[in-house]
């Protein structure tokens, strides 16, 4: 098979590592790639969000199926247009993709299948808005209906923060995406991540997992796009998963497909979960980074016969083959990040490391310049192991960056603090 991912973070260097693994992919390319995912892959330039494109490049090169990482070309309507040229595509329609895009269709959808999710109103008008927030007090959940980068959502502790958030997001400040504003229920509880395969008709997990969305150790500091990640999850037990596939999962499915608009992809399901009953806190449509990258590495050559099902809506043949193992993923960021840094610092030391079943790197920001590594992004890299328990997947990241030579960079320490206390 000619196997076509679309991305350049290390998302795509796991999912580029896992199709390989799997004898049935012949030629890999990634588009439009990173220095890592170059070592392994052809990675070509092409505009991932223009659909005749990537459809235009499939034909060109035998492409057989098509992986889509990000959102934006999800959002953007390409597994659409390579659906209708005939090609398979891994990734839901844009129609679909706005359970990721629009947090009221979400709420639209949990609200017509009875999901449990936070209580909510939405709200076109600022002062309308605020009536509310005085109405409900605070704590109290204030988001941008579209994507805003993970920055449109405020969780206000009290109520002055609350009526602030609906200024800023009436200000222009996120344009289109804070036209409209969701307030929600404040929810209590413990967060996980559960990640489902769909055929549109069809729904198989395919594991869970936790991440760190702030910058520093003890959850401290700014939020992030995520500094590491393990899978799987305890918290989300086995009756927790039935239950979210019960009631949260497979009601949505059918409300899609009743719709017209079947949701065919990964939906990554962010969760609450407090006294053993989950709540839906939101729907991605694509694989979490850095949550993929320890999915990857517990799924394996198995990963490419999954996701070609998905595309093929050929999940009810398929099963997973767990293997009774943990992964986590430590992510080396720039120093500054999340907020500016500096570029252009050399990584050394990574020629060095093992790469195998239970040892890799993957690459998220990189650039090749001369023959070496160097940071490009404010998450550079992502440091993943697997082990026979989480301690010994977390021993083995740590064992690696501390042969990682980049005085440039910095990590958090405490990757899997809470299942491993
Ligand atoms: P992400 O970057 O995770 O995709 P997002 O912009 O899509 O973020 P959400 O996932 O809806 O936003 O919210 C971000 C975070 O805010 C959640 O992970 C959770 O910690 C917190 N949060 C969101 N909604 C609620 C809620 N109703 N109650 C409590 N916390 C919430």
């Amino acid at each position: 098979m000619n196997i076509l991912i679309l991305g350049s973070g290390g998302r795509e260097h796991a999912l580029a590592w896992a199709v390989l693994q799997n004898p049935k992919c012949d030629r890999l390319i990634v588009a439009p790639g990173n220095a890592g995912i170059a070592q392994i892959a052809e990675c070509p330039s092409l505009d991932i969000l223009d659909g005749d494109a990537v459809a235009g490049f499939c034909a060109e090169n035998a492409v057989d199926l098509v992986i889509i990482g990000p959102e934006a070309p999800l959002a953007a309507g390409v597994a659409d247009t390579l659906r209708a040229a005939g090609i398979a595509a891994f990734g839901p329609s844009a129609a679909a993709a706005r359970l990721e895009a629009s947090k009221s269709f979400t709420k639209e959808i949990c609200d017509a299948c009875n999901a449990p999710t936070a209580g909510y109103a939405h709200f076109t008008d600022a002062e309308a808005a605020k009536v509310h927030i005085r109405a409900e007090g605070a704590p109290i959940v204030v988001k941008a209906d579209g994507l805003a980068a993970g920055k449109g959502v405020i969780v206000a502790m009290n109520e002055a923060t609350a009526l602030a958030a609906i200024d800023d997001m009436f200000s222009g400040e996120f344009g289109a995406a804070g036209a409209e504003v969701v307030i929600e229920e404040f929810m209590t509880g413990e967060e996980a991540s559960f990640f489902v395969l769909c055929d549109g008709e069809t729904a198989l997990p395919v594991g869970t997992a936790q991440d760190h969305k702030r910058a520093f150790d003890g959850d401290e500091g700014p939020n992030t796009g995520g500094m590491g990640a393990y899978s799987p999850a305890p918290v989300l037990t086995d009756a927790i998963a039935q239950k979210t596939m019960d009631e949260i999962v497979n009601p949505t499915i059918v409300e899609m497909a009743r719709r017209g608009t079947p949701y065919q992809g990964v939906l990554y399901v962010g969760l609450m979960i407090e006294n053993g009953q989950p709540r839906l806190v939101e729907y991605n449509v694509r694989f979490g980074d850095p949550e993929c990258q320890v999915l990857m590495m517990r799924l394996g050559a198995q990963a490419l016969d999954l996701m070609q099902a998905c595309a093929e809506g050929r999940l009810d043949e398929m099963q997973v083959n767990w293997a009774n193992d943990h992964a986590m993923t430590v992510v080396m960021a720039a120093k500054g990040y999340p907020g500016p840094y500096e570029k252009g610092s050399v990584i050394n030391g990574l020629d060095d490391l093992p790469e195998d079943s239970a040892h890799m790197v993957f690459h998220a920001g990189t650039t090749e310049r001369d023959g070496r590594i160097t940071a490009s992004g404010g998450r550079v890299l992502n440091v993943t192991a697997r082990g026979a328990t989480l301690a010994e997947a977390r021993d083995r990241a740590y064992a690696m960056i501390d042969r990682i030579d980049w005085p440039e960079g910095f990590n958090r320490s405490d990757i899997g603090w809470r299942a491993l206390t």
